[in-house]
């Protein structure tokens, strides 16, 4: 494998401050638009996928990433598409854990549907992953093959138990979906929360589109919260993972369940970070159009100049929120991109 050069000869991090005064400090990294499962809200039955030949390789993607730490960058989240779906990602996670390991990143994390974890719980662990987010939208194994159209729940939860067990702090997140997990987000808490595990729940966005309406499946969380506290006392805490989640502790299970509600609420006054396709495309807003060919630049130039000169001009480029909307009367997504771009 080729040697990744540094930015820098010796790190210089200016730190990356977008229009709006906020210090970009995350980097979430799509390394692959693929995935196993076809989660209905999502994707399509019928999806397209990139030709592997546009994808950069994982050296690029290592070199991309590098450049961004080089700026400040302090937390880097790998995601998909499946990303333990792309061929050969545990050198990606060990050339970019080699960095957790010497101080130059706080932290590397990872975003799964956890089919691959039994395979690899346990070398994710050894290469500096500390923690990892685990989609789940249902425990029921029938259910949960509906909503991914081909998921293994055992397989999942097999793998659930190998990175509890090789020590990774693992996080459910699960999209609240009207008419499917409404009444069993409750239990999926109590499971997770019995295993020392916290959870996420998330409100679907309008992004791609999918085979369904989404107005069917929406389901605001202010709504979902609501009837949580007749049954659970919940006191909103200020814990935070860098993302946009707000926390509240739920006293009955003494763990903490996390609100993503960008439909209901948006806190892009605080967004801290900016999305990395495979292809090397930089989206600085998940929810906007506007992005930067970062691949361009890579692989015309090996003037590590040239690469901090278009990160710079990107960050200047941050909106200050973006524009969700879920719209009865129209089916058409707000964004036409699917999350698996960006990975959310
Ligand atoms: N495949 C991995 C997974 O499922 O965890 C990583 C990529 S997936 C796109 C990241 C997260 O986005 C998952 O938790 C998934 O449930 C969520 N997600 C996907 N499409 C969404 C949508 N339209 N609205 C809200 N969340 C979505
Ligand atoms: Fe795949 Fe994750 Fe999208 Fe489900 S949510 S289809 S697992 S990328």
């Amino acid at each position: 494998m080729a040697e990744i050069h540094r930015v820098f000869a010796t790190p210089q991090p200016s730190p990356l401050v977008d229009p709006f005064g906020r210090k970009v400090t995350y980097l979430r990294v799509s390394v692959t638009d693929r995935c196993d499962f076809r989660c209905t809200y999502c994707m399509s039955e019928d999806m397209t996928f990139l030709p592997r030949k546009d994808l950069l390789t994982l050296e690029e993607l290592e070199r991309l990433c590098v450049a961004f730490i080089d700026k400040g960058v302090s937390s880097i989240r790998l995601t998909g598409g499946e990303p333990l779906m792309r061929q050969n990602i545990m050198h990606l996670v060990r050339e970019l854990g080699a960095r957790v390991k010497s101080g130059e990143l706080e932290e590397l994390t990872l975003t799964t549907n956890g089919s691959q974890l039994s395979r690899y719980a346990a070398e994710l662990a050894a290469n500096g992953i500390r923690r990892i987010n685990v989609s789940i939208d249902t425990l029921d194994p029938k259910k949960f093959r509906e909503i991914t159209r081909r998921g293994d729940l055992a397989k999942v939860l097999e793998g659930v138990e190998a990175a509890r067990l090789a020590g990774i702090r693992i996080k459910i997140n699960a999209v609240a979906l009207k008419n499917f997990n409404e009444e069993e987000l409750p239990d999926i808490m109590r499971w997770a929360h019995a295993l020392g595990m916290d959870m996420t729940v998330i409100e679907t966005m309008p992004m791609g589109e999918i085979d369904e309406h989404r107005a069917d499946r929406y389901l605001p969380l202010s709504m979902f919260r609501k009837r949580l506290e007749q049954q659970f006392s919940l006191t909103d805490i200020p814990f935070r993972t860098g993302g946009p989640a707000r926390y509240a502790r739920v006293s009955e299970t003494g763990g903490k369940l996390g609100f993503i509600t960008p439909m209901t609420h948006n806190f892009c006054e605080s967004c801290n970070r900016v999305r990395l396709t495979c292809t090397g495309t930089l989206y600085m807003c998940l929810g906007q159009t506007d992005a930067v060919d970062l691949r361009e630049v890579l692989r015309s130039t090996d003037d590590p100049a040239a690469l901090s000169n278009a990160i710079d001009g990107a960050i200047r480029r941050k909106p200050k929120g973006h524009d969700f909307i879920i719209d009865r009367t129209q089916n058409r997504p707000a964004i036409a991109r699917h999350m698996n771009v960006t990975g959310g």
